[in-house]
């Protein structure tokens, strides 16, 4: 049984060393991804659910791997967070990002931008003079721009949280909590944060024509958005039937594959001109 034992430790501390050297790789891959252009920005329409217009869009981050391929975000995100990474990168998206919508705008292609940020930011040079800055060099509209947090950044409710996405709001920028509903239970913080968008996670879509609950859980999220006045929009809308029981329900904004799937920007162009509401 020692034996056994020892093996598995040996087993054990294998793999994780194996771990450890993959992470090393990737972070050191990651680093030259941004010096080497690997980095892409793709874009998903955001539309109006009553005429099918595009309002905005979300930038959606890509990275064109060397040898593996395309790399999803979920798989270096959180790297890209625990190395401060997402300082640099996060700030590229912001800068490409804002100088393509207002191109776009320039061609008179009219939506606003949504970009993701993380709240390790904060501690790595994202504040309202770099985003002045972004948005002067671009020329974009600071009510152009919205920032998509999630609730897991307002968990510590402190004040410094509170000051920093205040500071957003004074430059006209606005904030959205992107997968509402997923994360803490406490729904004070839509009092305390400046926040005037939900986005609703698409795991409360997928079932939203078959099972009742999460009907009856839409439908409470879009009666609460209404009296807080915030603005709505559902994710993950992949299918005609989606879209029009939240349509019923009141949602006004909708997201998802069944419109479009995020997009180079390029291509974005095309399928807005070829899109019929
Ligand atoms: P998210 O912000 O919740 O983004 C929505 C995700 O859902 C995207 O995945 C999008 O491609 C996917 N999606 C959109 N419509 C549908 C649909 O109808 N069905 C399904 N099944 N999925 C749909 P993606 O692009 O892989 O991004 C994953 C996550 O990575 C994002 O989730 C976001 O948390 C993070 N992320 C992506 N880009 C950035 C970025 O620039 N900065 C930061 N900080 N995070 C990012
Ligand atoms: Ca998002
Ligand atoms: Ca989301
Ligand atoms: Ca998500």
């Amino acid at each position: 049984a020692k034996q056994t034992g020892r093996n598995r430790f040996q087993f054990f501390t294998n793999s994780l060393q194996e771990h450890a050297n993959n992470l090393m790789e990737m972070e050191q891959d990651l680093r030259l991804a941004l010096e080497q252009n690997q980095l892409e920005i793709y874009y998903q329409p955001l539309v109006r659910a009553q005429s099918g217009r595009v309002t905005g869009v979300e930038a959606l981050l890509r990275w064109h791997h060397p040898t593996q391929g395309m790399i999803p975000p979920d798989q270096f995100i959180p790297l890209a967070e625990d190395t401060g990474l997402i300082g640099p990168i996060g700030q590229w998206i912001l800068e490409t990002a804002c100088r393509q919508v207002s191109q776009w705008h320039q061609q008179g292609l009219k939506f606003y931008l949504s970009v993701n940020i993380s709240g390790r930011q904060r501690d790595l040079g994202l504040d309202a003079e770099l985003l002045s800055s972004i948005l002067e060099r671009t020329e974009l509209a600071a009510g152009q721009l919205v920032l998509e947090i999630t609730e897991g950044m307002l968990l510590d409710n402190s004040d410094e949280t509170i000051a920093w996405l205040q500071s957003f709001c004074d430059l006209g920028i606005h904030l959205a909590i992107d997968d509402f509903g997923t994360g803490y239970s406490s729904l004070s913080y839509l009092k305390r944060f400046p926040i005037d968008t939900l986005k609703i996670d698409r795991e409360f879509i997928r079932e939203l024509t078959l099972d009742n609950e999460d009907a009856l859980l839409v439908e409470a999220i879009i009666s609460m958005a209404r009296s807080l006045k915030l603005r709505l929009i559902a994710e993950g809308v992949e299918t005609a039937e989606q879209r029009s029981a939240l349509f019923r329900l009141g949602c006004e904004y909708l997201q998802g594959y069944h419109f479009s799937r995020p997009l180079p920007a390029d291509q974005l162009v095309n399928w807005i001109q070829a899109y019929q509401p």
